[in-house]
C-alpha cells in the first residue's frame, strides 16, 4: 500500500515487522533454524540456508534500512564484521582515505589486516577538507569517516565531504555509530554506504554485539550481500531479536541521551576543576554550526579535560558510583573511561597529544538515568580525586 512516508519513531517500532502469518504473534519470531524444508530440489519459500537468508535477520535488516532511510540493509555478527565486509568489497591496490581519530578496532583492521592484502590507507583530519583533498590519489576508491569522532567529538561536514569525493569518483562510507540514525542520516547527505556497530545505541542495552551496513546503491548492495554470504559473519537469531527490541525505543532513548548530555556538558563547562569540554552541542565547539545543520541532536558522548595529572584522571574515573568504568558506549547506563590508557592506550603519548588526547582526557557515555544523579556523581568523584591529590 503506497502511503505517506512514515516518520522515524513509527519506523523504529514497525518497519520490517509484521505479525507472524501462522499464529498472529505480534513480535517477529526468533527462528532457531539453520535450514528449511524444500518441496522439491530448489523449490522453497525463498529460504534455503540460514547463512544466506534468515527470517529474524531479514526483519532486522529491513528495520535498520528504514531507520537510515536506505533501500538495503545487511546485518553482521559485529560492527567490525560489517566494517571488514565493506573493505572486502575493494580490490588489492585500492587506496582508502580515513579520518585519523577513528575507532581503534577499525584502525587495527585497516593497518594490521587489510594492508597485508595490498590495500593502502591514509589517515587525515577529515574535518579539514583540504587535508582530505590532498590525500586523494588516482587509486583512492573510498573515503572513510566517523562523525562525531572518537574521543574528540570532532564534526565533519558530510555533505561537503561527499561533494568533494564524488567529484573525484570516490565513494564515501560513514560509520554512524556515535550519532545513530535518530540523530544523523548520512545517506541523505550524500554518503554511499553507512555502517554501524549496532552493539552501541541501536541495541542500546549493552547486551548484544552486532553490526550493519545500509546503502541505497544496488551495486554496493549486490557486492556486500555476496560477501555476507561468502564470508559468513552473520548474526544469530537471538541477537537479531535483541536488536529489534532495542531499535523500537531508539528515538525515545536518543532524546534523553541528548538532553542529559547537554546538561552534563554545561555543568562541566562551569566546573573549576575542568579545563576543557568537547561536546558538539556547546556553542564554542568548532563543529557546532555543522552539527546543528546535519544532526537532529548532539548525542550522548562527551569528553572533557580534568585538571591535574594522569594519576588524578585515573583516580577520578575509579571513584564514580553511577557511571561505570568500562569500554563501549550507547547503552541506557552511563559509562566513564580514560581514552589515553584505555581505548587509545596503544597510541604513543607524543602522537596522542598531537590530536588533543591529553593525559587528563575523560570520556563519558551519558545514559538515560536522572541527570541530577549523574551530575552529583561526577562532582563527588572530581572532588574526592582532588582531596587525595592534595594529601
Ligand atoms: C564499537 C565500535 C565499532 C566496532 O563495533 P563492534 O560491534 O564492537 O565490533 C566500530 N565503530 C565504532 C565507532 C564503534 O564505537
Amino acid at each position: 500500500m503506497p502511503g505517506k512516508e512514515q516518520r522515524l519513531a513509527t519506523l523504529a517500532v514497525h518497519a520490517g515487522q509484521r505479525p507472524d502469518p501462522v499464529t498472529g504473534a505480534i513480535m517477529t519470531p526468533v527462528y532457531f533454524t539453520s535450514t528449511y524444508v524444500q518441496d522439491g530440489p530448489g523449490k522453497h519459500k525463498g529460504f534455503d540456508y540460514a547463512r544466506t537468508v534468515h527470517p529474524t535477520r531479514l526483519a532486522l535488516e529491513a528495520n535498520l534500512a528504514a531507520l537510515e532511510g536506505g533501500r538495503f540493509g545487511l546485518c553482521f555478527s559485529s560492527g567490525m564484521a560489517a566494517i571488514s565486509t565493506v573493505i572486502e568489497a575493494l580490490d588489492s591496490g585500492d587506496h582508502v582515505v580515513s579520518c585519523h581519530d577513528l575507532y581503534g578496532g577499525t584502525y587495527r583492521v585497516f593497518t594490521k589486516v587489510f594492508q597485508r592484502f595490498g590495500l593502502a590507507f591514509s589517515f587525515v583530519d577529515a574535518s579539514d577538507l583540504s587535508a582530505v583533498e590532498a590525500a586523494l590519489t588516482a587509486k583512492t576508491k573510498l573515503l572513510w569517516v566517523e562523525t562525531p569522532s572518537n574521543p574528540m567529538l570532532k564534526i565533519t561536514d558530510i555533505r561537503a565531504l561527499c561533494d568533494l569525493a564524488h567529484a573525484r569518483g570516490v565513494q564515501v562510507c560513514v560509520d554512524n555509530t556515535f550519532a545513530s540514525p535518530a540523530l544523523q542520516r548520512p545517506l541523505e547527505l550524500g554518503a554511499d554506504v553507512v555502517v554501524h556497530s549496532t552493539t552501541k545505541y541501536l541495541g542500546g542495552h549493552s547486551d548484544v554485539i552486532g553490526g550493519c551496513v545500509v546503502t541505497n546503491d544496488q551495486a554496493w548492495f549486490d557486492k556486500l550481500k555476496f560477501l555476507q554470504n561468502s564470508v559468513g559473519a552473520v548474526p544469530g537469531p537471538m541477537d537479531c531479536f535483541l536488536l529489534l527490541r532495542g531499535t523500537k525505543t531508539l528515538p525515545l532513548r536518543m532524546e534523553r541521551h541528548c538532553e542529559n548530555a547537554m546538561t552534563v556538558a554545561k555543568h562541566l563547562l562551569g566546573h573549576p576543576e575542568v579545563a576543557r569540554v568537547h561536546y558538539p552541542g556547546l556553542a564554542h565547539h568548532p563543529g557546532h554550526e555543522i552539527a546543528k545543520r546535519q544532526m537532529r541532536g548532539f548525542g550522548g558522548m562527551i569528553s572533557f579535560e580534568l585538571k591535574g595529572d594522569l594519576e588524578r584522571a585515573k583516580r577520578m574515573i575509579s571513584m564514580t558510583k553511577v557511571f561505570s568504568l568500562a569500554e563501549s558506549l550507547g547503552g541506557v547506563e552511563s559509562l566513564i573511561g580514560h581514552p589515553p590508557t584505555m581505548t587509545h592506550g596503544s597510541i604513543p603519548r607524543e602522537e596522542r597529544l598531537k590530536s588533543g588526547l591529553v593525559d587528563g582526557l575523560i570520556r563519558l557515555s551519558v545514559g538515560i538515568e536522572d541527570v541530577e544523579d549523574l551530575i552529583d556523581d561526577l562532582d563527588q568523584a572530581i572532588n574526592r580525586s582532588l582531596a587525595v591529590a592534595s594529601l
